[in-house]
Protein backbone atom coordinates (compact mmCIF):
# COMPACT_ATOMS: atom_id res chain seq x y z
CA UNK A 1 0.00 0.00 0.00
CA UNK A 2 1.28 3.93 -0.82
CA UNK A 3 1.05 4.59 2.69
CA UNK A 4 3.40 1.52 3.94
CA UNK A 5 6.58 1.76 4.92
CA UNK A 6 8.75 0.83 2.03
CA UNK A 7 9.78 -3.46 2.97
CA UNK A 8 12.79 -4.01 5.03
CA UNK A 9 12.15 -0.86 7.49
CA UNK A 10 9.53 -0.63 10.28
CA UNK A 11 8.67 2.54 11.63
CA UNK A 12 6.25 1.48 14.09
CA UNK A 13 8.09 -0.24 16.95
CA UNK A 14 10.83 -1.12 15.05
CA UNK A 15 13.06 1.96 15.64
CA UNK A 16 12.08 1.15 18.74
CA UNK A 17 13.59 -2.13 19.08
CA UNK A 18 17.17 -3.62 17.54
CA UNK A 19 20.41 -3.77 20.18
CA UNK A 20 21.32 -0.24 20.11
CA UNK A 21 18.16 0.91 21.93
CA UNK A 22 18.76 -1.27 25.17
CA UNK A 23 19.83 1.78 27.36
CA UNK A 24 17.57 4.33 26.45
CA UNK A 25 15.00 4.85 29.05
CA UNK A 26 11.21 4.81 28.14
CA UNK A 27 10.61 8.23 28.43
CA UNK A 28 13.26 9.16 25.85
CA UNK A 29 12.02 6.54 23.89
CA UNK A 30 8.66 8.01 23.78
CA UNK A 31 10.26 11.32 23.11
CA UNK A 32 12.08 9.71 19.46
CA UNK A 33 8.31 9.42 18.18
CA UNK A 34 8.19 13.34 18.26
CA UNK A 35 11.36 14.77 16.62
CA UNK A 36 12.53 15.71 13.48
CA UNK A 37 13.19 12.38 11.24
CA UNK A 38 14.76 12.97 7.65
CA UNK A 39 11.96 11.21 5.18
CA UNK A 40 14.90 9.81 2.20
CA UNK A 41 11.68 6.80 1.26
CA UNK A 42 10.96 8.74 -1.98
CA UNK A 43 7.12 8.69 -0.60
CA UNK A 44 6.74 12.73 -0.84
CA UNK A 45 3.51 12.28 1.61
CA UNK A 46 4.32 9.88 4.26
CA UNK A 47 1.07 8.85 6.50
CA UNK A 48 3.63 6.97 8.98
CA UNK A 49 5.79 10.24 9.05
CA UNK A 50 3.49 12.91 9.36
CA UNK A 51 2.00 13.49 5.56
CA UNK A 52 2.63 17.07 4.89
CA UNK A 53 5.74 19.35 6.69
CA UNK A 54 4.09 22.94 7.43
CA UNK A 55 5.87 25.90 5.78
CA UNK A 56 7.50 27.61 8.31
CA UNK A 57 5.42 31.10 7.28
CA UNK A 58 2.53 29.43 8.67
CA UNK A 59 4.46 28.83 12.33
CA UNK A 60 5.48 32.18 12.23
CA UNK A 61 2.04 32.72 12.15
CA UNK A 62 1.33 30.11 14.88
CA UNK A 63 3.58 31.58 17.55
CA UNK A 64 2.14 35.07 16.64
CA UNK A 65 -1.79 33.87 17.33
CA UNK A 66 -1.40 30.94 19.81
CA UNK A 67 1.05 32.77 22.56
CA UNK A 68 -2.45 35.27 22.85
CA UNK A 69 -5.80 35.49 22.32
CA UNK A 70 -7.50 35.28 19.38
CA UNK A 71 -11.24 36.50 18.27
CA UNK A 72 -11.75 32.93 17.74
CA UNK A 73 -15.13 33.02 18.11
CA UNK A 74 -16.01 36.43 18.91
CA UNK A 75 -17.16 39.03 16.07
CA UNK A 76 -14.89 41.76 16.50
CA UNK A 77 -17.18 43.91 14.53
CA UNK A 78 -20.60 43.64 16.53
CA UNK A 79 -18.25 42.92 19.59
CA UNK A 80 -20.58 39.89 20.06
CA UNK A 81 -19.89 36.25 19.99
CA UNK A 82 -19.09 34.88 16.22
CA UNK A 83 -18.49 31.99 14.66
CA UNK A 84 -15.23 29.79 14.29
CA UNK A 85 -15.66 28.89 11.09
CA UNK A 86 -15.85 31.64 9.57
CA UNK A 87 -11.90 32.34 9.67
CA UNK A 88 -11.09 30.11 6.28
CA UNK A 89 -14.80 29.95 4.41
CA UNK A 90 -13.76 32.88 2.53
CA UNK A 91 -10.38 31.64 1.56
CA UNK A 92 -12.37 28.06 0.71
CA UNK A 93 -15.04 29.84 -1.74
CA UNK A 94 -12.33 31.85 -3.05
CA UNK A 95 -9.61 28.71 -4.08
CA UNK A 96 -12.79 26.10 -5.07
CA UNK A 97 -15.63 28.28 -6.43
CA UNK A 98 -17.41 26.38 -3.59
CA UNK A 99 -20.42 28.67 -1.54
CA UNK A 100 -19.90 27.00 1.28
CA UNK A 101 -17.09 25.37 3.08
CA UNK A 102 -16.38 23.83 6.75
CA UNK A 103 -13.71 22.15 8.05
CA UNK A 104 -13.54 19.08 10.59
CA UNK A 105 -11.16 16.89 11.95
CA UNK A 106 -10.19 14.72 9.08
CA UNK A 107 -11.18 13.45 6.07
CA UNK A 108 -13.01 9.96 7.82
CA UNK A 109 -15.26 12.82 10.01
CA UNK A 110 -15.76 14.56 7.01
CA UNK A 111 -17.55 11.29 5.92
CA UNK A 112 -18.96 10.89 9.21
CA UNK A 113 -20.44 13.84 9.07
CA UNK A 114 -21.64 13.90 5.57
CA UNK A 115 -23.28 10.84 5.52
CA UNK A 116 -25.33 11.00 9.51
CA UNK A 117 -26.65 14.30 8.22
CA UNK A 118 -27.87 13.49 4.35
CA UNK A 119 -27.76 9.81 4.26
CA UNK A 120 -28.59 8.45 8.12
CA UNK A 121 -30.87 5.27 7.88
CA UNK A 122 -30.68 5.72 4.12
CA UNK A 123 -28.88 3.99 1.05
CA UNK A 124 -26.04 5.74 -0.17
CA UNK A 125 -24.93 4.30 -3.85
CA UNK A 126 -21.19 3.58 -4.64
CA UNK A 127 -19.29 1.41 -6.86
CA UNK A 128 -17.79 -1.54 -5.51
CA UNK A 129 -14.27 -0.61 -7.13
CA UNK A 130 -14.47 1.96 -4.89
CA UNK A 131 -14.44 0.80 -0.91
CA UNK A 132 -11.45 1.94 -0.81
CA UNK A 133 -9.33 1.06 2.70
CA UNK A 134 -6.38 3.30 3.57
CA UNK A 135 -3.90 3.07 6.49
CA UNK A 136 -5.06 0.78 9.13
CA UNK A 137 -8.17 2.03 10.51
CA UNK A 138 -10.05 3.54 7.60
CA UNK A 139 -11.95 1.30 5.71
CA UNK A 140 -14.87 3.14 4.15
CA UNK A 141 -17.90 0.92 4.18
CA UNK A 142 -17.27 0.39 8.13
CA UNK A 143 -16.85 4.09 7.98
CA UNK A 144 -20.32 4.23 5.96
CA UNK A 145 -22.43 2.09 8.40
CA UNK A 146 -21.05 3.86 11.40
CA UNK A 147 -22.60 7.19 9.93
CA UNK A 148 -25.76 5.20 10.06
CA UNK A 149 -26.31 5.27 6.50
CA UNK A 150 -26.37 2.25 4.47
CA UNK A 151 -24.19 1.03 2.14
CA UNK A 152 -25.77 0.04 -1.85
CA UNK A 153 -22.42 -1.55 -3.89
CA UNK A 154 -23.35 -1.18 -7.66
CA UNK A 155 -21.35 -2.76 -10.49
CA UNK A 156 -17.67 -4.66 -9.67
CA UNK A 157 -14.41 -4.45 -8.76
CA UNK A 158 -13.36 -2.88 -12.26
CA UNK A 159 -16.70 -2.50 -13.93
CA UNK A 160 -19.56 -0.02 -13.65
CA UNK A 161 -21.41 1.19 -15.34
CA UNK A 162 -24.07 4.38 -15.56
CA UNK A 163 -27.24 1.92 -15.91
CA UNK A 164 -26.05 -0.25 -12.32
CA UNK A 165 -26.42 3.40 -10.59
CA UNK A 166 -29.43 3.93 -12.36
CA UNK A 167 -30.93 0.73 -11.48
CA UNK A 168 -29.87 0.89 -7.73
CA UNK A 169 -31.75 4.21 -7.34
CA UNK A 170 -35.47 3.38 -5.12
CA UNK A 171 -37.10 5.37 -2.90
CA UNK A 172 -34.67 5.04 0.02
CA UNK A 173 -31.86 6.29 -1.79
CA UNK A 174 -30.45 9.45 0.02
CA UNK A 175 -27.47 10.60 -2.31
CA UNK A 176 -24.49 8.90 -5.10
CA UNK A 177 -20.93 8.85 -3.46
CA UNK A 178 -17.77 8.39 -5.70
CA UNK A 179 -15.17 7.73 -4.20
CA UNK A 180 -11.50 8.88 -5.53
CA UNK A 181 -9.33 5.98 -5.61
CA UNK A 182 -6.52 7.46 -3.76
CA UNK A 183 -4.54 4.80 -3.23
CA UNK A 184 -4.37 2.58 -5.91
CA UNK A 185 -4.73 1.88 -9.37
CA UNK A 186 -6.36 -0.84 -11.19
CA UNK A 187 -5.44 -1.87 -14.49
CA UNK A 188 -6.59 -4.12 -17.80
CA UNK A 189 -10.51 -3.69 -18.58
CA UNK A 190 -11.22 -1.34 -16.00
CA UNK A 191 -14.74 1.35 -16.72
CA UNK A 192 -16.78 3.84 -15.28
CA UNK A 193 -18.98 6.38 -15.94
CA UNK A 194 -17.44 9.89 -16.84
CA UNK A 195 -17.75 11.95 -13.46
CA UNK A 196 -20.34 14.22 -15.13
CA UNK A 197 -22.72 11.61 -16.43
CA UNK A 198 -23.24 10.47 -12.49
CA UNK A 199 -23.49 13.63 -11.23
CA UNK A 200 -26.25 14.30 -13.97
CA UNK A 201 -27.71 11.21 -12.89
CA UNK A 202 -27.89 12.07 -9.23
CA UNK A 203 -29.49 15.38 -10.19
CA UNK A 204 -32.17 14.04 -12.78
CA UNK A 205 -33.11 12.18 -9.75
CA UNK A 206 -33.38 14.94 -7.02
CA UNK A 207 -30.36 13.13 -4.81
CA UNK A 208 -27.08 15.02 -3.68
CA UNK A 209 -23.94 13.84 -5.10
CA UNK A 210 -20.88 13.65 -3.14
CA UNK A 211 -16.99 13.00 -3.84
CA UNK A 212 -14.62 12.15 -1.52
CA UNK A 213 -11.66 13.66 -3.53
CA UNK A 214 -9.38 12.51 -0.48
CA UNK A 215 -6.20 14.28 -1.57
CA UNK A 216 -6.82 18.60 -1.12
CA UNK A 217 -5.50 18.92 -4.60
CA UNK A 218 -6.11 22.44 -5.77
CA UNK A 219 -3.14 22.55 -8.10
CA UNK A 220 -4.10 21.61 -11.44
CA UNK A 221 -1.19 20.88 -13.50
CA UNK A 222 -0.39 17.64 -11.99
CA UNK A 223 -3.21 15.63 -11.88
CA UNK A 224 -3.78 12.00 -12.04
CA UNK A 225 -6.95 12.26 -14.09
CA UNK A 226 -9.56 12.68 -11.35
CA UNK A 227 -11.15 16.05 -10.78
CA UNK A 228 -9.54 19.08 -8.27
CA UNK A 229 -11.43 20.32 -5.89
CA UNK A 230 -12.20 22.99 -7.59
CA UNK A 231 -13.38 20.78 -11.03
CA UNK A 232 -15.41 18.96 -9.09
CA UNK A 233 -16.94 21.78 -7.56
CA UNK A 234 -17.51 22.88 -11.43
CA UNK A 235 -18.43 19.92 -12.36
CA UNK A 236 -21.84 20.03 -10.10
CA UNK A 237 -20.64 17.73 -7.27
CA UNK A 238 -22.67 19.26 -4.26
CA UNK A 239 -20.54 18.38 -1.53
CA UNK A 240 -16.52 17.72 -2.31
CA UNK A 241 -14.70 16.02 1.01
CA UNK A 242 -10.97 16.35 1.17
CA UNK A 243 -8.19 15.89 3.53
CA UNK A 244 -6.01 19.00 4.62
CA UNK A 245 -2.59 17.15 5.16
CA UNK A 246 -2.29 15.43 2.09
CA UNK A 247 -1.41 17.14 -1.26
CA UNK A 248 -3.03 21.04 0.08
CA UNK A 249 0.30 20.66 2.43
CA UNK A 250 -1.64 21.55 5.43
CA UNK A 251 -2.77 20.65 9.12
CA UNK A 252 -4.57 16.91 9.66
CA UNK A 253 -8.17 18.34 8.90
CA UNK A 254 -11.18 17.05 6.83
CA UNK A 255 -12.34 19.91 4.33
CA UNK A 256 -16.35 19.52 3.19
CA UNK A 257 -17.02 21.88 0.38
CA UNK A 258 -20.07 22.58 -1.85
CA UNK A 259 -23.78 23.91 -1.43
CA UNK A 260 -24.82 26.06 1.42
CA UNK A 261 -27.75 24.32 2.07
CA UNK A 262 -25.93 21.58 2.84
CA UNK A 263 -22.92 23.10 4.31
CA UNK A 264 -25.56 24.45 6.56
CA UNK A 265 -27.19 21.19 7.68
CA UNK A 266 -23.59 19.81 8.29
CA UNK A 267 -23.34 22.79 10.55
CA UNK A 268 -26.18 22.10 12.37
CA UNK A 269 -25.33 18.36 13.24
CA UNK A 270 -24.43 17.82 16.88
CA UNK A 271 -21.63 15.54 15.42
CA UNK A 272 -20.51 18.74 14.10
CA UNK A 273 -19.30 20.16 17.69
CA UNK A 274 -17.14 16.42 18.50
CA UNK A 275 -15.82 16.74 15.29
CA UNK A 276 -14.53 20.21 14.80
CA UNK A 277 -10.86 21.56 14.66
CA UNK A 278 -9.25 23.97 17.41
CA UNK A 279 -7.48 27.30 16.53
CA UNK A 280 -4.03 26.08 15.51
CA UNK A 281 -5.56 24.02 12.93
CA UNK A 282 -8.00 26.82 11.94
CA UNK A 283 -5.08 29.01 11.98
CA UNK A 284 -2.31 26.51 10.33
CA UNK A 285 -4.70 26.24 7.21
CA UNK A 286 -5.64 29.91 6.89
CA UNK A 287 -2.05 29.96 6.32
CA UNK A 288 -1.55 27.49 4.01
CA UNK A 289 -4.66 28.13 1.47
CA UNK A 290 -3.32 31.92 1.72
CA UNK A 291 -0.33 30.66 0.26
CA UNK A 292 -2.62 29.49 -2.37
CA UNK A 293 -4.57 32.34 -2.73
CA UNK A 294 -0.96 34.24 -3.37
CA UNK A 295 0.10 31.88 -5.73
CA UNK A 296 2.89 31.00 -3.97
CA UNK A 297 1.82 27.13 -3.74
CA UNK A 298 4.87 25.82 -5.39
CA UNK A 299 6.66 27.05 -1.52
CA UNK A 300 5.09 24.74 -0.04
CA UNK A 301 7.07 21.86 0.64
CA UNK A 302 5.59 18.83 -0.65
CA UNK A 303 4.40 20.83 -4.01
CA UNK A 304 8.24 22.16 -4.19
CA UNK A 305 9.40 18.81 -4.33
CA UNK A 306 7.27 17.32 -6.80
CA UNK A 307 7.99 19.83 -8.79
CA UNK A 308 11.78 20.04 -8.41
CA UNK A 309 13.35 18.83 -11.51
CA UNK A 310 16.30 15.63 -11.76
CA UNK A 311 19.43 18.54 -12.27
CA UNK A 312 18.05 20.06 -8.33
CA UNK A 313 17.92 16.55 -7.43
CA UNK A 314 21.18 15.19 -8.71
CA UNK A 315 22.69 18.00 -6.71
CA UNK A 316 21.08 16.66 -3.36
CA UNK A 317 22.42 14.02 -3.98
CA UNK A 318 26.62 15.06 -4.76
CA UNK A 319 26.33 17.43 -2.12
CA UNK A 320 25.53 13.97 0.27
CA UNK A 321 28.30 12.14 -1.44
CA UNK A 322 30.85 14.89 -1.50
CA UNK A 323 30.30 15.15 2.18
CA UNK A 324 30.50 11.21 2.48
CA UNK A 325 33.91 11.57 0.63
CA UNK A 326 35.11 14.10 3.23
CA UNK A 327 34.54 11.44 6.20
CA UNK A 328 37.26 10.10 4.82
CA UNK A 329 35.96 6.20 6.06
CA UNK A 330 36.89 4.07 3.31
CA UNK A 331 34.11 1.78 4.65
CA UNK A 332 31.57 3.57 3.12
CA UNK A 333 30.64 3.36 -0.27
CA UNK A 334 28.17 5.09 -2.02
CA UNK A 335 26.67 5.75 -5.06
CA UNK A 336 24.24 8.35 -6.93
CA UNK A 337 21.52 6.25 -8.82
CA UNK A 338 18.36 6.99 -10.90
CA UNK A 339 15.12 5.77 -8.48
CA UNK A 340 11.17 6.65 -8.43
CA UNK A 341 9.30 8.68 -6.12
CA UNK A 342 6.08 9.10 -5.43
CA UNK A 343 3.86 11.27 -4.27
CA UNK A 344 1.77 8.53 -1.53
CA UNK A 345 -0.39 8.90 1.13
CA UNK A 346 -3.40 8.71 -0.64
CA UNK A 347 -2.52 11.19 -3.79
CA UNK A 348 -1.88 11.17 -7.47
CA UNK A 349 -2.05 7.43 -7.30
CA UNK A 350 0.26 5.68 -9.96
CA UNK A 351 1.82 9.28 -10.99
CA UNK A 352 5.71 8.09 -10.57
CA UNK A 353 8.32 10.80 -9.97
CA UNK A 354 11.85 10.01 -11.49
CA UNK A 355 13.89 10.60 -8.72
CA UNK A 356 17.40 10.36 -8.15
CA UNK A 357 19.14 8.52 -4.81
CA UNK A 358 22.05 7.70 -3.28
CA UNK A 359 23.06 4.68 -2.40
CA UNK A 360 24.91 3.68 0.64
CA UNK A 361 26.63 0.55 2.32
CA UNK A 362 29.51 0.23 4.58
CA UNK A 363 31.41 -2.71 4.92
CA UNK A 364 31.22 -4.66 7.97
CA UNK A 365 27.42 -4.48 8.15
CA UNK A 366 24.77 -5.62 6.83
CA UNK A 367 22.30 -2.94 5.23
CA UNK A 368 19.65 -3.85 8.08
CA UNK A 369 22.34 -2.39 10.31
CA UNK A 370 22.87 0.15 8.75
CA UNK A 371 19.07 1.32 8.46
CA UNK A 372 19.24 0.75 12.28
CA UNK A 373 21.59 2.63 12.74
CA UNK A 374 20.51 5.48 10.62
CA UNK A 375 17.02 5.51 12.48
CA UNK A 376 18.58 6.32 15.58
CA UNK A 377 20.84 8.83 14.42
CA UNK A 378 20.95 12.43 16.21
CA UNK A 379 18.55 13.08 13.32
CA UNK A 380 16.67 9.71 11.98
CA UNK A 381 17.13 9.23 8.75
CA UNK A 382 14.54 6.69 6.84
CA UNK A 383 15.46 5.33 3.83
CA UNK A 384 15.10 2.01 1.53
CA UNK A 385 17.04 -0.90 1.57
CA UNK A 386 17.28 -2.83 -1.48
CA UNK A 387 19.32 -5.56 -1.57
CA UNK A 388 22.75 -4.77 0.43
CA UNK A 389 22.14 -0.86 0.36
CA UNK A 390 20.30 1.57 2.23
CA UNK A 391 18.93 3.62 -0.70
CA UNK A 392 17.99 7.28 0.10
CA UNK A 393 16.02 9.15 -2.04
CA UNK A 394 16.52 12.72 -2.94
CA UNK A 395 13.24 14.01 -3.42
CA UNK A 396 11.55 13.90 -0.05
CA UNK A 397 14.55 15.71 1.70
CA UNK A 398 13.49 18.88 2.72
CA UNK A 399 16.20 21.91 2.90
CA UNK A 400 19.70 21.40 4.66
CA UNK A 401 19.20 17.88 5.04
CA UNK A 402 21.88 16.62 3.01
CA UNK A 403 24.42 17.77 5.74
CA UNK A 404 22.20 15.84 8.83
CA UNK A 405 22.71 13.03 6.28
CA UNK A 406 26.50 12.94 5.79
CA UNK A 407 26.17 13.35 9.94
CA UNK A 408 24.14 10.56 10.68
CA UNK A 409 25.80 8.26 8.21
CA UNK A 410 29.52 9.62 10.04
CA UNK A 411 28.19 8.85 13.55
CA UNK A 412 26.91 5.38 12.01
CA UNK A 413 30.24 4.15 11.46
CA UNK A 414 31.96 6.22 14.29
C1 LIG B 1 -7.03 9.92 2.77
C2 LIG B 1 -8.41 9.67 2.38
C3 LIG B 1 -9.41 9.55 3.34
C4 LIG B 1 -9.12 9.63 4.80
O1 LIG B 1 -8.64 10.88 5.14
P1 LIG B 1 -8.10 11.21 6.64
O2 LIG B 1 -7.86 12.68 6.57
O3 LIG B 1 -6.87 10.41 6.81
O4 LIG B 1 -9.18 10.85 7.57
C5 LIG B 1 -10.69 9.33 2.90
N1 LIG B 1 -10.98 9.22 1.58
C6 LIG B 1 -10.04 9.35 0.63
C7 LIG B 1 -10.43 9.22 -0.80
C8 LIG B 1 -8.72 9.58 0.99
O5 LIG B 1 -7.78 9.70 0.05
Amino acid sequence: MGTGVPSGLQIHGGALEGSQVGSIPTHSLHFLNMKRVINATGILIHTNLGRSPLPKEVIRRLEETTTAYIPLEYDLKEGERGRRDTIIEGLLEELTGAEAGIVVNNNAAGLLLTLNTIAGGREVIISRGELIELGESFRLPEVIASSGAILRVVGSINQTTIDDYRGAIGENTALIMVCHRSNFTVEGQVSSPDFVEIVKLAHSKGLPFVYDEGSGRLIEHITDGAPSLREAIQLGADLVLSSGDKLLGGPQAGLILGRRDYVMRLRKNHLFRALRVDKLTYIALRGVLEVYVKSRESELPVIKNIEMNTQELKKRAQRVVRGLKKIGQKSVICEIVDSIAEVGGGSLPGIPLKSVAVKVRVEGINAHQLAGRLRLADTPIIGRIEGEWVVMDMRSLLEGEEAMIVKGIRRAVD
